[in-house]
């Protein structure tokens, strides 16, 4: 196929995210990735500002990455989890472990970050069932974002979340308002509030730590995090935190949780876990939760995903947390937020532009009113640089190893993209 084949076809029969069937925008064939840069088939080469949606952390084609890969290619791709294990499996289970916050103990692999937030949700549900309490609900935050599967849309934001489309089937959870940017005593009142008015039916809280991602890309005091584990404590609630955006350094600690100082009950990790290789994710929790679960004897956690484990997928993931452990990640994160922060800064106060943010390795640019998401694409696309805005936002999460003149580049794309609002 030519590429105008390849893009005729794809059009008419091949689905893309939130996308109408045919397709209404534009697409650009990527040839291949190399480093920060995607390659398009006429040539053009961008620098990649998303990470392929968080995950690319180091880049594309890194020898490591690579080598892993094949190396394990050469023993096997994939075989069923069960009833059989493997190496990857463990070894990535170890460094999982050993990298999470305290208490954190056990794992369950999963195949995507939807389907982690939904075991996660399983396990805290199990998890009194098998005491035989029924707790059915969670607590939540406004401006969440918990993954596409049903089970994670209920708790994602009811407003800019899918719940209007899907009212008559989603479990009906408990929303608090959105975690302040501040410490803000009467929010901690009212969290506290609301947790006392619904303890009795609530299996636990989940929250995306410190900085909420596709709900609206928001970042929100430390101290609201430590509100809920207290909460989550003096209830008897588990707390499950989604770090399938934050982990692995995103936000400038290894885990959003870093920045508060808490430890969840459950935590959700993805995206960047095989450095965007390939689709894994994890539910990890302590072992008062896998007691509790298996507990009555009566049934073992429910969930066996069919590519549980992959071999593939768990030895890029062992690489890619080796490289970090080896990397200075904390050091090119840092860098990368300054060169955002000085970069964005100018935005600030320009017609059209809300709010300018930045927190780790991740800059966001709010403006007033919902963009053209195509002109702001073409708008950076000019300069080089590939952006994914939605709604409200142009954001950026680079690739950890980009140079600040990379990370200029995407300053200066979004800075041009704003020019188009007016
Ligand atoms: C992306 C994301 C998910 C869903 O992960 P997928 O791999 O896209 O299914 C869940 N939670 C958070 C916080 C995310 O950013």
């Amino acid at each position: 196929m030519s590429p105008e084949e390849l893009l005729a076809y794809d059009r008419e029969h091949v689905w893309h995210p939130y996308a109408p069937m045919p397709s209404t925008v534009p697409l650009h064939p990527v040839a291949a990735a190399h480093g920060v840069r995607l390659v398009l088939e006429d040539g053009r080469e961008l620098i990649d500002g998303m990470s392929s949606w968080w995950a690319a952390i180091h880049g594309y084609g890194h020898p490591r990455l690579n080598a892993a890969l094949t190396d394990q290619l050469g023993r096997m791709a994939h075989v069923m989890f069960g009833g059989l294990t493997h190496r990857p499996a463990v070894e990535l289970a170890r460094r999982l472990v050993e990298l999470s916050p305290a208490g954190i103990t056990k794992v369950f692999f999963a195949d995507s970050g939807s389907v982690a937030v939904e075991v996660a949700i399983k396990m805290a549900l199990q998890f009194w069932r098998a005491q035989g309490v029924n707790r059915p609900r969670l607590l939540t935050v406004r401006g969440g974002y918990h993954g596409d599967t049903f089970g994670d849309m209920a708790v994602c934001d009811p407003v800019n979340g899918m719940h209007h489309l899907f009212s008559d089937v989603l479990p009906v959870h408990v929303f608090a308002p959105a975690p302040p940017v501040g410490p803000d005593p009467a929010y901690v009142d009212e969290l506290g509030r609301l947790v006392a008015a619904h303890a009795h039916e609530l299996a636990g809280i989940i929250v995306e730590p410190v900085v909420q991602g596709a709900g609206g890309m928001r970042f929100y005091d430390p101290s609201h995090l430590r509100a809920l584990r207290e909460l989550a404590d003096a209830h008897g609630l588990l707390l499950i935190l989604d770090e399938i955006a934050t982990g692995f350094g995103r936000s400038g600690e290894f885990w959003g949780a870093d920045h508060a100082d808490v430890s969840p009950d459950i935590m959700c990790v993805g995206k960047a876990l095989t450095g965007g290789y390939l689709t894994m994710a994890a539910t990890l929790c302590t072992d008062r939760v896998a007691a509790g679960i298996s507990a009555s004897g009566e049934a073992p956690l429910m969930h066996g995903p069919t590519f549980m484990a992959n071999p593939l997928a768990a030895a890029v993931a062992c690489a890619s947390l080796d490289l970090l452990a080896e990397r200075d990640w904390r050091t090119e994160v840092r860098t990368i937020e300054k060169v955002l922060s000085d970069g964005l800064a100018p935005v600030r106060g320009l017609p059209g532009v809300a709010d300018v943010r930045v927190k780790g390795a991740i800059g966001v640019i709010e403006t007033s009113v919902p963009i053209d998401q195509q002109r702001v694409q073409e708008a950076a696309l000019r300069r080089g640089v590939w952006l994914r805005p939605f709604r409200d936002l142009i954001y950026t999460m680079p690739p950890y190893i980009c140079t600040e003149d990379d990370v200029s580049r995407i300053t200066d794309a979004m800075t041009a993209a704003v020019h188009t609002l007016r």
